[in-house]
């Protein structure tokens, strides 16, 4: 039996450092930003610049990692598995396989003890105590102290998948083309150097912290608060609060009800965009396969019913 976790205190020193590294950058260019808007300083060309790198980034998050790379709940043509794929790789959360390990992960140990990101329990697999603790712990404190689930164990498929390989191979030079891109479209508004920091800026490092919390608030709101409307055995929530911002994430409880669907939001009122994209590529062809689970055990496993 493969173990279910990493035990190399190497490979974890490199993940905690890049971890500090990124939240440090990201939320400090999330402070700037706020000062420069406060100070009317940003043109609203770039609050439409981060607003439309937002969107992108969290689809590469839903779509690419989450939907189809994670739980393959669509089969999409190649150039499309590229460009959801490397989108996701400009999140700066991992290569596809480090994130979709964890991800497996939680799914199979949701909200026990051995859940890598439950707000109930923290690293040392001892519960978390009042909301505060447990909304931080899920949040954003376990990527700095949870062991990483074993890509060994839990991806074999991507491992062996060339694609999946080298995309990750390339991870950082998404990474960095995900920065670079948003000021030389930024030049385009303005031809300075000061235009293409503000682009970095705006459509580069926010928009990575706002996808940041964005998904975060998954793990943590949506274990914790909202509405349940399926019985799963963790304690996943569905927010509607929270459904666009994060592209459909949000409707959790359907998730953990049904992992393998492509469609998150059940029902038309449950606004999904993530799904959304799926069916637009699906109409332009470039999406062959899509699971969603069937009218009758929507009927027959819902607490509405
Ligand atoms: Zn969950
Ligand atoms: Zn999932």
């Amino acid at each position: 039996m493969i173990e279910p976790l990493l035990n190399d205190p190497k490979v974890f020193k490199t993940h905690v450092r890049w971890a500090y590294f990124s939240l440090l950058t990201t939320t400090l260019s999330a402070i700037l930003a706020t000062v420069l808007v406060a100070q009317h300083q940003l043109a609203l060309f770039y609050g439409y610049l981060w607003l439309g790198a937002h969107l992108l980034g969290m689809l590469g998050i839903t779509v690419g990692f989450h939907r189809l790379a994670s739980h393959k709940s669509f089969s999409a043509k190649r150039p499309l598995t590229f460009f959801i794929l490397i989108l996701g790789c400009m999140g700066f959360q991992g290569p596809i396989t480090h994130w979709a390990s964890n991800h497996r992960r939680h799914h199979a140990t949701s909200d026990s003890a051995e859940d890598l990101h439950s707000p109930f329990f923290n690293h040392k697999q001892e519960p978390n105590q009042g909301m505060l603790a447990k909304f931080w712990y899920a949040h954003v404190g376990w990527i700095f102290c949870a062991p990483l689930a074993n890509p060994n164990r839990y991806c074999r498929d991507l491992l062996t998948n060339p694609d999946i390989q080298f995309i990750d191979k390339h991870y950082f030079k998404w990474i960095l083309a995900g920065l670079i891109l948003p000021g030389v479209i930024a030049l385009s508004f303005e031809l300075s150097v000061s235009s293409f920091c503000y682009g970095v800026l705006s459509g580069g490092l926010l928009r990575i912290f706002t996808v940041y919390q964005g998904i975060w608030l998954i793990n943590s709101w949506c274990h914790l608060i909202g509405k349940r409307a399926f019985d799963t055995r963790d304690n996943s929530r569905n927010s509607f609060l929270w459904a666009i911002p994060t592209a459909g994430e949000s409707w959790h409880n359907n998730h953990h009800a049904y992992p393998s669907s492509a469609r998150f939001g059940f029902y038309w009122w449950q606004i999904d965009l993530g799904y959304l994209f799926i069916l637009l590529f699906k109409s332009l062809g470039m999406v062959t396969r899509i699971a969603r689970p069937a009218p009758s055990w929507l009927e027959r496993k819902s607490l509405r019913e």
